[in-house]
């Protein structure tokens, strides 16, 4: 390990999905200084904690890098609005929740493709160690990681009847699209604990990883020239980098 105050053995840039995953798990044997580098501010925006303020933050320049597509030849040219979390805990602070992880066969073409090591018998030991079912551990699933993954605390009269009607048309009732297979309807389960969203950095937190964690300030004048160039039709992600690196300041531990 180093010894200076100063110096890492690691430096993970991007507090998102990924980097705090990384980050935590680097630093969890606590035998590396790790150091986490995020551009966006802290999650302190108090809707990115409740889960349907997502609606509230796809559009919200203080927290979203709300990038652009190029234009598209397949669309008329069109571009598409892009919205990626630019905040710690990245997309997974803004994104809808749902814990949906594809099917066996997606990652098993990947391996067909060359993508040694993404098969599936090789990726779900890691998707159980990061979970923390509700449901309780099985052949599919972990408890005890520090991804929470819930059912929904209320399955509400027209979301039922919304399930009843695809089961009426032959739809199978799916309890688990992340069960043995993934066609059919039902209910999603949701990376949220206590009815709180659990984004990776509240993954991380919860993990007790001793990183230490760089973010930027919110500065409101990187927030207003990403609003404008959003209002231009320019490109704002292109704006955001205003709120940067030599901002940073600690946070968490
Ligand atoms: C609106 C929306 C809804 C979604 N809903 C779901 C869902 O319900 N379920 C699901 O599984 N997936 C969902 N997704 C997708 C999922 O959230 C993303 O695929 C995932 O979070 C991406 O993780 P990542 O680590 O690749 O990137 P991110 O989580 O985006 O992390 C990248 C991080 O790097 C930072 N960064 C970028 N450049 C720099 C730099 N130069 N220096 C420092 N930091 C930098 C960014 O600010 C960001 O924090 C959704 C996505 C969106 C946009």
């Amino acid at each position: 390990m180093a010894e200076d105050a100063d110096t890492y053995d690691y430096i993970v840039t991007g507090a998102g999905s990924a980097g705090c995953a990384v980050a935590g798990r680097l630093s969890e044997s606590g035998r590396f200084r790790v150091l986490l580098l995020e551009a966006g501010p802290r999650d302190t925006n108090p809707w990115i904690h409740i889960p349907l303020g997502y609606t509230k933050n796809y559009t919200n320049p203080k927290v979203n890098w709300m990038f652009e597509s190029e234009p598209e030849p397949n669309l008329n040219n069109r571009t598409l609005y892009q919205p990626r979390g630019k905040v710690l805990g990245g997309t997974s602070s803004i994104n809808g929740t749902v814990y949906m992880r594809g099917t066996a066969s997606d990652y098993d073409d990947w391996r067909q493709r060359g993508c040694e090591g993404w098969d599936w018998d090789s990726v779900l030991p890691f998707f159980k160690k990061a979970q923390n079912q509700e449901r309780g551990a099985s052949e599919l699933h972990g408890s005890g990681g520090p991804l929470h993954v819930t059912d929904i605390p209320h399955e509400w009269p027209l979301a039922k009847a919304c399930v009843e009607a695809a089961m009426q048309t032959g739809i199978p009732y799916n309890p688990d699209f992340n069960g043995p297979r993934q066609e059919g309807t039902g209910f999603y389960q949701f990376t949220v604990n206590n009815r709180r969203r659990w984004s990776s950095a509240q993954s991380r937190a919860d993990n007790r990883s001793p990183s230490r964690v760089l973010s930027s300030r919110s500065s409101p004048a990187a927030a207003t020239s990403s609003r404008k160039a959003a209002s231009d039709g320019s490109r704002p992600g292109a704006a955001a980098p205003a709120s940067s690196i030599s901002q940073l300041l600690p946070v968490a531990r």
